[in-house]
């Protein structure tokens, strides 16, 4: 490991650097950019008059080629305006000139969706003499005509369109309005307060149960106090998803409409979603272990989120970072030094600054551009899993750097693949090198905690889904779908929590239920496919490296179907997600091994 040695404490958590973008905001550069941007539009609108049934396949490829080129340009600058934005999101000059570049990326869209609906519109022979000269592109136009056996008519997309604004999109709006008017009060050290959803829902992971409890119990009344209204809402928006797309567009069922945007065949959800349903005792297990450690019988629902004794261990940034590098070094050479080119261009501003945005994102701006990251680095071990998490996706980005900038970054269902795997090496490794048994447990409880919210709850959210879409056809009431919501609870968590009766109106208040139904499953796709690929690697070692690899390789340049299958895994075989329990059962048995307090 010559090359930790030698770089090693070097990395200073500092601002990142954006010279490979444009030297400054204001300047010739940008200047030039901008005046590029507008050239390469106006040449692609030329082509409007070009493309007829007959198009030669060679224009095609030329008019593609210039496509490309518009959209690297303009991530380039879109890129650059949000880097900015979120090092320092108060300064108003950054504000100005990211809106500037917003409105010119939404015109130089508008001034060429022309081809984009051509070829969406185009009839199949057409289409199929065409798509061989694509290239790496052939998967990004076929997701363009997915929805074609779906579409209706011009004419009544137009009226569909027209009245969704008013119709659906306006009930979404209202239930926002709606919702984020709510004050939830509080009595905090005795003194009542007042707080929104955001705040509140903080005291889920408080100390003391008495105010978990309390926290919970007033986001509660608020959904039965409003239960009426919200219902109504969620009633109106299912019936309208049905209206569309199962009744008009003849989709085979609700959930086969997100199956398609995903593009996941509906018996893969289907299986998924057994899998979990088969393993909630696993998570059951885990809660009665939560219970021992906190001391009590039997765990609460309000208890689910409980802290269970921080430890105060920090880790310097530049330990962090050769930490996560040399994990990811111990897995594979080649990645370690793609994650430290990350490091070596500064291109991560890991600093703790006022104005700066929350959270950490990766952001991967084109195939010819290592891309960024932005953590506020605070030496906690969830920051270090943070960074791992983070230099994965860029990781992840590097590795596919030779498709097009439409088809290097993955499609969602495999969108978290490379960050959580990071994450999973990095935890492995702070578990082996920590014999001392409080960071172990902090660790595993960790890792419990997201595995629990990522797979168990979002699969019973689809599970739920299912079902209330099915209901509410055959006309329930707001009343029997909290029951409904009741029954998944029950199923979920069996003898392992108490749930009051409260939390049958939890539904009422997700927002993903309204804006984007069955969205939630994606989650416990991604998460658990990555787990049961660790399990994979856990078994086989050296062996599934090349396969893992061809994977991320593949960025978003096919199906997640075909990528998963070029390397040997088979979405349809139980036992493929089974696997990823595997991962979370020994989890939960490293826990057990632990010493317990008496
Ligand atoms: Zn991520």
């Amino acid at each position: 490991m010559m090359e930790t040695i030698v770089s090693k404490n070097s990395y200073k958590q500092e601002p990142w650097s954006l010279d490979e973008l444009f030297p400054a905001l204001e300047g010739s550069e940008v200047r030039e950019a901008l005046a590029e941007v507008e050239a390469l539009v106006q040449e692609f609108e030329t082509f409007r008059a070009r493309l007829a049934l007959e198009l030669e396949p060679a224009v095609f490829q030329h008019i593609l080629q210039a496509y490309e080129q518009l959209v690297r340009l303009v991530a380039r600058l879109g890129g650059f305006g949000y880097l900015h934005f979120s090092a320092d999101t108060q300064n108003q000059q950054i504000q100005a000139f990211l809106a500037r570049i917003q409105q010119l990326s939404a015109e130089a869209d508008n001034r060429t969706l022309f081809f984009k609906l051509w070829w969406k519109e185009l009839d199949e022979e057409a289409a199929s003499r065409l798509l061989p000269v694509a290239g790496d592109l052939r998967y990004w136009l076929e997701t363009l005509r997915l929805e074609r056996p779906y579409t209706l008519s011009e004419a009544e997309e137009r009226v569909i369109n027209l009245k969704n604004v008013n119709g659906p999109y306006a009930l979404l709006n209202l239930f926002t309005s709606l919702t984020s008017r709510y004050a939830f009060k509080l009595a905090v050290n005795g003194e009542l307060k007042e707080f929104n959803r955001e705040e509140l829902q903080v005291y889920f992971r408080h100390p003391d149960p008495e105010l978990r409890a309390a926290a919970y119990q007033e986001l509660l009344r608020v959904w039965q106090e409003e239960a009426p209204i919200l219902g109504q809402i969620y009633q109106y928006r299912v019936r309208d998803w049905y209206n569309e797309n199962v009744s008009l567009r003849s989709f085979s069922s609700p959930i086969a409409v997100r199956n398609l945007y995903n593009d996941v065949p509906n018996e893969v959800v289907d299986i998924l979603l057994d899998v979990c349903r088969a393993n909630a005792p696993l998570f059951q297990r885990y809660f009665r272990l939560k219970a021992h450690w906190l001391g009590v019988e039997r765990l609460r629902r309000y208890d689910l989120y409980a802290p269970v004794a921080e430890v105060d261990k920090s880790y310097p940034y530049a330990e962090a970072v050769e930490l996560v590098l040399d994990s990811f070094h111990q897995f594979d050479p080649g990645v370690a030094s793609l994650g430290r080119r990350v490091f070596d261009k500064h291109h991560v501003d890991g600093e703790v600054r006022k104005g700066k945005q929350d959270g950490a994102f990766c952001l991967t701006i084109g195939p010819d551009l290592t891309p960024w990251i932005l953590q506020t680095y605070n030496g906690r071990v969830d920051d270090v899993a943070t960074l791992a998490h983070e230099l994965g996706h860029a990781v992840h980005a590097l590795l596919a750097d030779h498709h097009a900038v439409l088809t290097q970054q993955a499609s969602l269902p495999l969108a978290e693949t490379a960050s959580t795997f990071a994450e999973m090496l990095v935890t492995d490794r702070l578990l082996a090198e920590n014999p001392d048994p409080d960071t172990r447990r902090a660790v595993l409880f960790r890792q419990m905690d997201i595995a629990y919210a990522t797979i168990g709850r979002q699969a019973y959210f689809a599970l739920f889904e299912r079902e209330a879409h099915d209901l509410i056809r055959q006309g329930a009431a707001i009343d029997d779908l909290s029951r409904l919501y009741a029954r998944n609870l029950a199923d979920q968590f069996g003898e392992a929590l108490a749930v009051s009766d409260d939390f049958q109106y939890e539904w009422l208040g997700i927002p993903h239920f309204y804006a984007s139904p069955f969205y939630v499953y994606a989650y416990a796709f991604g998460q658990l496919l990555v787990f049961s690929l660790y399990q994979q690697y856990q078994e086989e070692g050296e062996a599934f490296k090349p396969r893992y690899l061809a994977i991320l390789s593949a960025g978003g340049s096919d199906s997640p179907a075909t990528i998963l299958e070029r390397a040997g895994i088979d979405m349809y075989a139980h036992d493929f997600w089974q696997g990823g329990f595997d991962v979370i059962q020994e989890m939960v048995e490293q826990l057990e091994a632990l010493e317990r307090p008496h």
